[in-house]
């Protein structure tokens, strides 16, 4: 059980590096593709006794049971000198930040209001719990607005509600990944096997099942035994040594 989720800036490059991957749980690179962080989120979970080291230290004084999810934007950014900035975040970014924390929302049970899906700007002025001049976010993810980190987080909510209550999906792009689920076959059920250290036969089968489901659940995905976009990511990004 995690209580909320907490959205920052890297304050890094477009992809994330070692010291980003140890500070979030999610990442979400310039391309729009999540990654996971070091830590899981449960080594967050309340109750947890929290040594250094051991878990994601993305927000100071409430990192129990708080869920880190990260941009990786804005390296070197000057506060309030926008034209300045070398890594904006991109749109594509602000969507797929914004599927992600529907996503674990669903996954965690965590409801979408000023206390429990925030901004870590929001943190200090909705929770009390002092930060050291965080201005994730102070400005606006999409356009130009005002900057008032909670009518910003009202918008983030607005779009984690929306995306909550089911937005009409995309359509897959052409180069997107098939679902795979227990019956399917061919060589995509290959790889998904070979990366999972089951015998790659190319059919689904419930070994394949059961040995997706255990993956999914070490790396905090929803573990429903059916390999999406999410699950292929997480795979991708195995396969890739990252
Ligand atoms: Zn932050």
């Amino acid at each position: 059980m995690m209580n909320r989720i907490i959205g920052h800036h890297t304050g890094g490059a477009y992809f994330p590096n070692a010291t980003d991957l140890v500070a979030y749980h999610r990442l979400i690179d310039g391309d729009g593709q999540p990654h996971d962080g070091k830590h899981p989120i449960s080594a967050n979970a309340p109750g947890r006794a929290l040594t250094a080291g051991t878990y994601a230290a993305h927000c100071l004084n409430l990192n129990s049971g708080s869920i880190g999810v990260s941009i990786c934007a804005m390296a070197n950014a000057d506060w309030g000198k926008p034209a300045s900035w070398t890594h904006p975040v991109k749109p594509a970014q602000v969507d797929a930040f914004v599927q992600e924390m529907a996503r674990l929302c669903r996954i965690y049970g965590i409801p979408v209001t000023r206390r429990t899906v925030l901004s870590h700007a929001e943190v200090e002025i909705t929770l009390g719990v002092k930060q050291k001049n965080k201005w994730d976010f102070d400005y606006p993810l999409r356009g130009t607005g005002p900057r008032d980190p909670i009518a910003i987080g009202d918008e983030l909510r607005r779009e984690v509600g929306i995306a909550l209550l089911g937005q009409p999906v995309p359509p897959p792009s052409p180069s997107a990944r098939p679902i795979l689920r227990q019956g399917a076959t061919g060589p995509d059920v290959r790889e998904v096997q070979a990366a999972l250290g089951v015998v790659a036969d190319g059919i689904f089968g419930p070994r394949t099942r059961a040995a997706l489901i255990d993956f999914q659940s070490r790396r905090q995905l929803l573990p429903d035994g059916i390999c999406g976009a999410m699950t292929w990511a997480a795979i991708s990004t195995m396969a890739k040594g990252a």
